[in-house]
């Protein structure tokens, strides 16, 4: 694996081929050199005028834009550490972020300044303001979200607040950069569906690790035009769409928010080779009738990862485009992949081997004892990836790791085996499980099994309280168009009950419009959860 940082892989792209597109936003390219003027200039500005130094934390909350791209790598020039910031969130949540991660500094969208403009000068001394559509051309062929034209066009004229173009209009070089592979370099929180977010301490190296990998693993050069419509302060977007694009000096496709329509336009004209996507986005292309053959006449390379990618909709897929979906495994602790699966022999929900310089075992979640082969255990890791620590959080440093042969791994709160040909599957979340009456179910094995009726588009399985079994389980399910007018929810219970084991099956079906996602394009089960059982987040 190569040593140095991000920083260089950019760098090198910008002096070997400087006009090449970097990014594409709604018809908008801009250059590697562009690239790299602009990620100087906004380090210089963060060093000179926001006073960032040598490990300071500087908060980026932006959409998927030239310029997420260029704070990014601009806090990481300027020797600071990035903090990833979802641009959903609210001034509470930011407020907490701040505290957590000591950042004094944000760079933010422009329709984030009412979330941010409580915070300035009180946390936050520092907050650059951004207007995408300063990166779009006037005469854009495309529809755009309404981040983009809905945002405020006035940055607020409070102190410590500075517009982007001003701040890059000044043109001041950054020091020279010291930061080597073993210094921190970004702090991504984890979703906190388990409790409050806890940022994941990564180095240098541990990001550079899991975008070159990516990039070797998939055979992308500079000539592969890349989709980043996975969120970029997400790790699965972060690296194996944008930093993996970086790596290889290659075009990065960017959408600020996932827009299905927009897809077969961008697809055939820019001739997509790459596309990293959520099982919920495969979702989506099968349920539009928008998509011909030709949209994907250039694409390579179909995967992603995040949630478990049922059988049945790879199939749907493959027969319909003819595509394989070739899915990974990470997480946030991970920088994204510790699993991939090999482009030429992949198996269907399968999170893939574990990857060069990573070593994944199974393990009995209470005894922390190894197991065999095809012994269902937590999946526990060790690499160059897997986080340093929780950012000070000692406790759960404590209940994360464990040893193993003299290594550190990491536990992934996974439940999957091992086959013997070295392939790992996923069975649940261990906090996932269903127990009816004494019964184990896991809703993902349920979920797989119920996309096999044709009628069902997506579908989420989550627990419901019963008076006499405890939990039940219970199917949120959006039917496919052509279903609606003929299928009833008894049926789907009947059909369920002969598709699987009637304590597995769901006894209650209940039809949705739409299921909630998360901001990373996850169906939000634990949402779904917690309204049956009355609780609010
Ligand atoms: P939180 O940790 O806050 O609850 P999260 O675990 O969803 O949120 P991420 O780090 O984004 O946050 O996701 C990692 C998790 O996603 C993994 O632990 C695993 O449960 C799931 N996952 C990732 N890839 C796959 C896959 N290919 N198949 C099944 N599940 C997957
Ligand atoms: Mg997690």
């Amino acid at each position: 694996m190569p040593e140095g940082t991000l920083y260089d892989a950019l760098a090198r792209a910008a002096h070997a081929k400087p006009s090449h597109p970097a990014t594409v936003f709604y018809g908008a390219s801009l250059s590697y050199a562009g690239l790299r003027d602009r990620v100087d200039a906004m380090a210089g500005f963060l060093q000179g005028v926001c006073g960032v130094a040598r490990g300071d934390r500087v908060m980026i909350a932006l959409q998927n834009s030239p310029q997420y791209v260029i704070a990014y790598y601009a806090v990481m020039r300027a020797d600071a550490v990035i903090v990833p910031v979802n641009p959903m969130n609210k001034t509470a949540e930011i407020a907490y972020l701040a505290a957590d991660s000591g950042a004094r500094v944000a760079i933010i969208g422009c329709e984030l300044s009412d979330v941010f403009a409580p915070l300035a000068g009180e946390a936050i001394t520092h907050t650059i303001v951004a207007q995408y559509r300063d990166e779009v051309p006037a005469a854009t062929p495309y529809t755009l979200p309404s981040c983009v034209t809905e945002a405020p066009s006035e940055v607020p004229s409070s102190p410590g607040w500075h517009s982007w173009p001003a701040a890059i209009a000044q043109g001041l070089q950054p020091d020279a950069m010291e930061a080597g592979p073993d210094d921190l370099m970004i702090l991504p929180y984890t979703s906190g569906t388990t409790g409050k977010p806890k940022a994941c301490m990564h180095t240098h190296r541990s990001a550079l690790f899991t975008a070159v990998l990516q990039a070797r693993w998939y055979g992308l050069d500079g000539s592969d035009v890349m989709t980043g419509f996975m969120p970029l302060f997400h790790v699965a977007g972060m690296q194996g769409s944008m930093n993996a694009a970086i790596v290889t000096g290659a075009t990065l496709l960017l959408m600020a928010r996932w827009d299905k329509d927009l897809l077969p336009d961008l697809f055939e004209t820019y001739g997509v080779t790459f596309w990293n996507a959520a099982p919920t986005m495969i979702v989506d292309v099968l349920a539009s009738a928008s998509f011909r053959d030709k949209c994907f006449a250039k694409l390579k390379v179909l995967t992603g990862g995040g949630a478990a990618m049922p059988t049945a909709v790879a199939e749907r897929l493959k027969a319909r485009f003819g595509l394989d979906f070739v899915e990974g495994y990470g997480m946030t602790e991970t920088m994204s992949p510790t699993h991939l699966n090999p482009m030429a022999a992949p198996k269907r929900q399968c999170l893939g081997i574990a990857v060069q310089e990573t070593d994944a075992r199974v393990v009995d979640s209470e005894s922390l004892i190894e197991l065999d082969d095809n012994v269902v255990g937590e999946i526990v890791v060790h690499g160059p990836q897997v986080l340093q620590g929780y950012w000070n959080r000692p406790q759960a440093d404590a209940d994360a790791f464990i040893q193993l042969d003299g290594k550190r791994f990491l536990r992934t709160g996974d439940l999957g085996y091992r086959d013997a040909e070295g392939y790992f599957f996923a069975v649940d979340r261990l906090k996932r499980m269903i127990n009816v009456s004494g019964f184990k179910v896991w809703p993902a094995e349920v979920e797989a099994a119920m996309y096999q009726n044709r009628a069902v588009r997506e579908c989420c399985i989550v627990s419901a309280p019963d008076e006499y079994r405890g939990e039940t389980v219970k199917a949120l399910v959006v039917l496919d168009e052509a279903a609606r007018a003929t299928t009833s929810a008894a049926d789907i219970v009947g059909w369920a009950r002969g598709a699987m084991a009637s304590y597995k099956a769901p006894r209650a079906v209940v039809f949705v419009e739409s299921l909630p996602r998360t901001a990373s394009n996850k169906i939000n089960w634990r949402l779904l959860q917690d309204a049956e059982w009355g609780r609010t987040a």
